[in-house]
């Protein structure tokens, strides 16, 4: 089966991380015999901006639409165009064109890799933030009144609908139910938000009732923040609204160590449009153009859209071969300096194809 891939490498070290991200791709094609064409735009970059005075072409949409997925780079430079132009001129342009409503981000301790947290070793965190991306607290419903005045108030709803959380939960469930642990934890805060968050339980109670194997817990947001951090090895699979969401989808990568290794999807399950996958990180300005940016967290991201197109052992191989390279450590492998190495990215990523293509 053959797989049309859209390749954005974006901006700053978007740029540079990119090759290896496609290097990766095309080892695992070459090992489980699969068909992946790339066609590269350089839309959505401040270079493209620069050129045109926009962000994305007016038919991005089309040109984007019939792909099969969007690997993506990172956009924004900040001294060149506002973020606020870059980001919304593209990146989240995409998430609401192509109903991108699950932000899936795995939490993994990777070996060789020093947690924030004291005393963790690989095996002691390995879950999924499984966010809202559409919905919930960042609805831009409100207003402000008596403006100027000392009598001012500002408003903003939080809108759930029925449909845009159950299919969010049931992407959770589904996944939890792929995991040995078939562990659910769902984040509210019922306790203190009394319309919506009560609403947002009795849903995943409801839906609880579909999925018998996946033992489901609760947390209040505050609670579970310090339990990220306190007990990071209690979760599997945890499923959080838009806010709370944003949170946590930065704190779990956060406990697992550097940012240069940290991957992420934005998921339209049914395939309807294609599925987004990027690096955590963003541009980083302050390393771009020294050749020495981590290209873990595209690699890995890499991996996540192989297993959403369907091919789940392509993806796992590419996992195992960046955990391979990172267990050989600094003394036997090229790792990049955030990783305490002194390896270029093009170094790592030729490394870790090589891994990918030997199994
Ligand atoms: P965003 O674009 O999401 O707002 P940001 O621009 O604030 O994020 P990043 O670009 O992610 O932040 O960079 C944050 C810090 O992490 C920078 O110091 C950067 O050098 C470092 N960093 C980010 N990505 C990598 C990477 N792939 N390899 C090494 N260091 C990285
Ligand atoms: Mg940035």
């Amino acid at each position: 089966m053959s797989h049309n891939i859209a390749v954005i490498p974006g901006d700053g070290i978007g740029i540079e991380v990119m090759p290896e991200g496609v290097r990766a791709l095309e080892a695992a094609a070459h090992r489980f015999n699969l068909d992946l064409n790339f066609t590269e735009f350089d839309f959505a970059s401040c270079d493209y901006h620069e050129r045109h005075g926009k962000m994305m072409p007016d038919d991005w949409r089309d040109q984007l639409g019939s792909m099969d997925a969007i690997f993506f780079g990172a956009v924004g430079m900040p001294e060149r165009v506002p973020d606020h132009i870059s980001l919304w001129g593209s990146l989240l342009q995409f998430r609401r064109a192509f109903d991108q409503y699950v932000n899936l981000r795995p939490c993994k301790l990777m070996p060789g890799i020093k947690s924030p947290l004291a005393g963790r070793a690989p095996g002691d965190i390995d879950f999924y933030v499984v966010r809202e991306n559409t919905e919930g607290e960042y609805s831009s419903v409100g207003g402000k009144m008596f403006e100027g005045t000392d009598r001012e108030v500002v408003i903003q709803d939080t809108v759930m609908t029925r449909t845009g959380i159950d299919r969010v939960l049931k992407f959770a469930f589904e996944l939890a139910g792929t995991r040995p642990r078939k562990k659910l934890t769902s984040a509210t805060k019922s306790n203190g938000i009394s319309i919506t968050m009560p609403y947002w339980d009795e849903r995943v109670a409801e839906m609880a009732k579909s999925y018998p194997d996946i033992s489901v817990d609760k947390f209040h947001i505050d609670i579970l923040t310090a339990n990220f951090v306190l007990h990071p090895d209690w979760f599997d699979v945890v499923v959080a609204s838009n806010l709370f969401g944003d949170i946590l989808s930065d704190l779990g990568p956060a406990c697992t160590g550097t940012i240069g290794v940290a991957p992420s999807a934005n998921i339209n399950p049914e395939g309807h449009f294609p599925s987004l996958f990027e690096p955590v990180h963003g541009s980083a300005p302050d390393i771009f153009g020294k050749g020495i940016a981590n290209p873990i967290g595209q690699i890995w991201s890499a991996a996540m859209m192989l297993e959403h197109l369907g091919h789940a052992d392509a993806g796992k191989a590419v996992v195992d071969a960046i955990e391979r390279v990172l267990a050989a450590g600094p003394g036997d492998a090229p790792l990049t300096p955030d990783l305490g190495g002194r390896g270029s990215t093009g170094e790592l990523g030729e490394t870790i194809a090589e891994a990918i293509k030997n199994g």
